[in-house]
């Protein structure tokens, strides 16, 4: 296509009729057919996706586990997706927690996350028989232990260490470096006091360590850095408890392409430095190769979801610049406002057309609502339906109802069919948890 440069993502082609397609699917039938703002998921790219992770890993370590950080994207059909694929599941919430258990995902494949659970997310974690509680705090530790203990059972745990290195990447989404919410750290003696904790209480079984450093990140380095310190931390408790932890667990954070720019490695080349990392860190340290778990959330799910809109009105601006809006904005991508994330898109129903307007995509929200500040695209009219690359991740999952917009749907595709994963939410939807109180009836 000449003067066309697209960022094409799975089962993601342009017809000879110059529509995007995507697993099979016309995404202009599909905007007509489910309405906009509409969130598209392509099967087959994200099924992919696990398999590259599962295949990358398992070729290089001798134990690995792949499990997914369903904050990224959480619905009952995702998790029966993730279960097929045979991945494990990371969830920080009873609500994450309880989707899982309805989509019937096993519980022995399921961790639970976060710096503040609260009693009864650590209950049902316990109720449920989730494999593994990652332990945040100290404080955490004893809550856990006396419900243990309560419950007649043992809960298997891992600690979340803080490793101290600060990868490059947005600061709201760093996580591993030394000044954070998250974790007990290595550097200050909190690290090896929940260690010491830990194996005083009998309700509670030190399975391994867990880290996670940061999202969005493109620099490999940091995750083998992360591996090293881990494992050179793993060494010093064996010498100083004499306990072997056989479980390590290196978070998520492998950064996706949003834009033509970005160059993220690939999931191969992730699970070369890791592996590298560890067998070199276990080496010089002489510590047994430890089972790897990885928890990427972004990088299985991000490319392969598409946000359709469609367009509104059209306002030029004579020296200054084109707004185009769409009917969707804030509400079902919260992410230009939060971290100035920056993405691509495309006229889907003349993508094959050359990108000769350059203008500003806003939402329709009350606020500035940039969605692209700048982005290029084909002559565009009102009507027309704008596809934005790479939204399967972090934007449904953190979609709100902000001037009380009804959240999107979202369709799975695959092969010609496109089969609907979550309703799009009605007026009705957004009133039902209001109560009128009798005094002002
Ligand atoms: C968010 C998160 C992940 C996933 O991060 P991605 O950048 O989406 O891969 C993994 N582990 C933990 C503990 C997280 O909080």
């Amino acid at each position: 296509m000449p003067g066309r440069e697209l960022m094409l993502f799975g089962t993601q082609q342009i017809g000879d009729d110059g529509h995007l397609k995507v697993g099979g699917c016309d995404v202009v039938e599909l905007a007509r057919e489910f309405g906009t703002p509409l969130y598209v998921m392509d099967e087959v790219h994200l099924r992919e996706q696990c398999r590259e992770y599962r295949a990358s890993f398992a070729e290089r370590l001798p134990v690995v586990t792949i499990c997914f950080a369903s904050k990224a994207l959480i619905t009952t059909a995702i998790c029966r997706i993730m279960d097929q694929e045979g991945l494990s599941l990371e969830v920080s919430s009873a609500g994450e927690l309880y989707t899982a258990m309805l989509a019937g995902f096993p519980p022995e494949r399921i961790l639970l996350h976060g710096n503040f659970k609260l009693d009864e997310e650590l209950q049902m974690a316990l109720d449920t028989g989730v494999a593994r509680v990652v332990v945040d705090s100290l404080s955490e530790l004893h809550r856990l232990a006396e419900m243990a203990h309560s419950a007649g059972t043992q809960a298997d745990v891992w600690l979340r260490v803080v490793p101290g290195i600060k990868p490059q990447t947005h600061r709201y989404i760093q996580t591993g470096q030394i000044d954070t919410k998250f974790g007990l750290h290595i550097s200050t003696g909190a690290a090896a006091e929940g260690i010491r904790a830990a194996m005083e209480v009998e309700e509670v079984s030190l399975r391994g360590l867990h880290c996670h450093i940061g999202s969005q990140m493109f620099e490999l380095d940091s995750f083998a850095r992360a591996a090293e310190v881990m494992i050179e931390f793993m060494a010093q408790i064996r010498d100083e408890f004499a306990v072997t932890l056989e479980e390590l667990n290196l978070g998520g954070g492998l950064g996706i392409a949003y834009t033509l720019e970005d160059a993220p490695p690939s999931i191969s080349e992730l699970a070369d430095v890791i592996a590298g990392a560890v067998h070199q860190a276990a080496n010089r340290y002489n510590y047994p190769v430890p089972e790897i778990v990885v928890e990427p959330g972004r990088s299985l799910v991000g490319t392969a979801g598409l946000t359709l809109y469609t367009v509104g009105p059209i306002k030029e601006i004579p020296g200054v610049r084109t707004y185009v809006a769409v009917d969707g904005g804030l509400s079902d991508n919260p992410r230009p406002a939060l971290y100035g994330a920056e993405y691509t898109a495309v006229v889907a129903n003349r993508a094959n057309q050359p990108q000769t307007m350059s203008v500003r995509l806003v939402g329709r929200h009350c606020e500035g609502d940039t969605l692209i500040e700048e982005v290029a695209l084909s002559p565009v009219e009102e009507g027309d339906i704008i596809a934005v690359f790479s939204t399967g991740a972090y934007h449904y999952s953190m979609a709100s109802n902000y001037n009380r917009f009804p959240r999107p749907a979202m369709v799975l595709v695959r092969d010609g069919q496109a089969d609907l994963i979550v309703r799009r939410e009605s007026l009705d939807d957004l009133v039902r948890q209001d109560v009128m109180p009798e005094r002002l009836r």
